[in-house]
């Protein structure tokens, strides 16, 4: 079973890498972004829910998120292990993960994080913004927030994993490609 947190800013590529990994590696992709834009989408209960918080650039609660990535890891069978993307994104999610993980007779191998500097996650975002259709993505002031939620409250989550022993820091800018090399020698050597 290979478990990798992969962490970054918004915009850091973490959808980009994930896709990538997912082929090389044959691993379940739970990206709770996702799930939530597919609750949106289906207009379930919990998707009305989540588009209060992700429309502000707020962080949806804790016990909202947590839930739903229990959902996806008990439903999911056959696994050779789990990419997650968007999540933990705060040391709430990450205990909570190690809890439900270890029930699971499961554990995180290694935490891979993008670091890529502000002003280049917003030029991203911007331009993403003009074709992902996100209304989060396209409003300077959401995407600051964003920013700040993730400075404030989910840069604590690297500490945890490096207290783990867990964290590998990448540069995030340069070639898609070559950004992917760097985190399969880390991958490697899980
Ligand atoms: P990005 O990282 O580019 O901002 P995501 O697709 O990962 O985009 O997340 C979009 C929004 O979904 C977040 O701004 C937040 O509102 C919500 N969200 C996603 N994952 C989580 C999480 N683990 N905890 C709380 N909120 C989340």
């Amino acid at each position: 079973m290979l478990n990798i947190v992969l962490f970054g800013p918004p915009g850091a590529g973490k959808g980009t890498q994930s896709e990538k990994i997912i082929a090389a590696y044959d691993l379940t992709h739970l990206s709770t972004g996702d799930l939530f834009r597919k609750h949106l989408g289906e207009g379930t209960e919990l998707g009305l829910l989540a588009k209060k918080y992700m429309d502000q650039g707020h962080l949806v609660p804790d016990e909202v998120v947590i839930k739903m990535v229990e959902h996806k890891i008990s439903s999911t069978t056959h696994s050779k292990g789990f990419i997650f993307d968007g999540f933990p994104r705060t040391t709430a999610q990450a205990e909570a993960l190690d809890a439900m993980l270890q029930e699971h007779d499961m554990h995180i191998s290694g935490m891979v994080a993008l670091e890529v500097p502000q002003e280049i996650l917003k030029e991203r975002i911007k331009e993403r913004g003009k074709t992902s259709g996100r209304s989060d993505d396209q409003d300077e002031e959401k995407v600051k927030t964003r920013i700040q939620v993730y400075v404030d409250e989910t840069l604590p989550v690297a500490n945890y994993y490096k207290n783990q022993g867990k964290l590998h820091q990448i540069n995030g800018v340069g070639k898609i490609d070559e950004i992917f090399t760097q985190i399969s020698s880390i991958i490697d050597s899980l």
